[in-house]
């Protein structure tokens, strides 16, 4: 009977420490798994596309946009990187080319015909599907900012001029002077395009010759995946030289300039904004990964290289999906953009190559 009972024992402990052994290696795994995607996050941004040229670009000019997209990409990477949120990523990184007169977004904003600076931005979270957005602003720093409070502490998605700017006051917002958005090189390339414009009307250039195909975009946008998973997007903009009526383009436009959505990737935009629009390009290129099952870069491709330009359009995208794959697709001559991977190694590229 002891004997029996003995045997029993035994075999209980074998199975039991098997089984234990099991659990453990499988809780290993799991880990490691957890692990492995708690560390995987992205960050992803663009200075704007546009005809940038070769050799219209020195030396020192191509060292300072890559210092400025190198300064704004580190802090989204350290906020990520440190466990902080893709909103905050992308908030704080926007707000760091905002504040430079390289880009064409908060200081550096480029002219509207009358010789104002109206500004447009917009930002989404693709954890709640909820969005903000502001357009036609003219004393606003940092416009991102505003966007994201419409965001979080509005009941709209969207404000517009003075509006949104009562809204930014109520928030304790500084109503920057708009001597603040004034940059000397913006303002040459307004008196260039209305000189343009001026011969278009006496020889009858077409409007496409003298107003578009010359252009620099140059607005700023981010995406990002933070380690818990969630994607978000922004884009801030002074839209486009000479534009008038107050026009809105595409940026502050959910879907077109801006989206983002955990169940596929978060998008900026960049480029000619009514193409943008008519094309729905960043929620265009989420619906072609949810429905068609897509890949984001085959997503990216389809959009920028065939639904915008077979319409007339050019531009590009940055975006990033749900696993970290990063898409920085443009069908101009070049767009200003750089990424981080998670060990903090910075690529930077203006032209297709380099
Ligand atoms: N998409 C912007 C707009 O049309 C311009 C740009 O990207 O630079 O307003």
């Amino acid at each position: 009977m002891v004997k029996i009972l003995t045997y029993f024992i035994a075999i209980f402990l074998l199975f039991g420490c098997k089984n234990e052994e099991k659990s453990t290696s499988e809780r290993k795994k799991i880990s490691e798994n957890a692990t492995q995607k708690e560390e995987n996050f992205g960050i992803v941004i663009h200075g704007g596309a546009g005809t940038i040229l070769k050799e219209n670009m020195s030396d020192s000019l191509k060292a300072a946009y890559k210092a400025k997209l190198k300064e704004a990409i580190s802090v989204g990477y350290e906020i990520l990187k440190n466990g902080g949120t893709s909103l905050d990523a992308v908030t704080q990184t926007i707000n760091v080319m905002e504040d430079s007169p390289l880009f064409n977004a908060g200081k550096g904003a480029v002219f509207t015909h009358e010789g104002s600076n109206e500004l447009d931005a917009s930002i989404m979270d693709g954890a709640t599907l909820n969005a903000g957005a502001v357009a036609g602003v003219k004393h606003i720093k940092n416009p991102i900012d505003l966007a994201r409070d419409v965001m979080q502490n509005s009941e709209h998605v969207m404000l517009y001029g003075a509006g949104a700017e009562e809204f930014a006051k109520g928030l304790g917002y500084k109503m920057m002077d708009t001597s603040y958005f004034y940059t000397q090189n913006r303002y040459k390339s307004l008196q260039r395009v209305l000189e343009r414009e001026k011969a278009q009307n006496e020889k009858k250039i077409s409007f496409e010759d003298s107003y578009i195909k010359n252009s620099k975009f140059g607005t700023v946008g981010c995406a990002a995946l933070d380690k818990h998973g969630n994607l978000a997007a922004g884009t801030s903009t002074g839209g486009m030289t000479n534009k008038r009526w107050n026009r809105i383009g595409d940026a502050p436009i959910i879907g077109a300039g801006t989206y983002a959505n955990n169940a596929t990737c978060a998008v900026s935009s960049t480029g000619w904004g009514e193409y943008f629009i008519r094309s729905v390009v960043a929620y265009d290129i989420s619906a072609l990964m949810e429905y068609k099952g897509m890949t984001l870069q085959e997503a990216a491709y389809e959009v920028i290289q065939k639904k915008v330009p077979a319409l007339g359009g050019d531009g590009g995208i940055v975006a990033i999906d749900k696993d970290g794959n990063v898409a920085m697709e443009f069908n101009t001559a070049g767009m200003y953009r750089a990424t981080m991977n998670s060990e903090g190694e910075l690529v930077f590229k203006i032209y297709k190559e380099e």
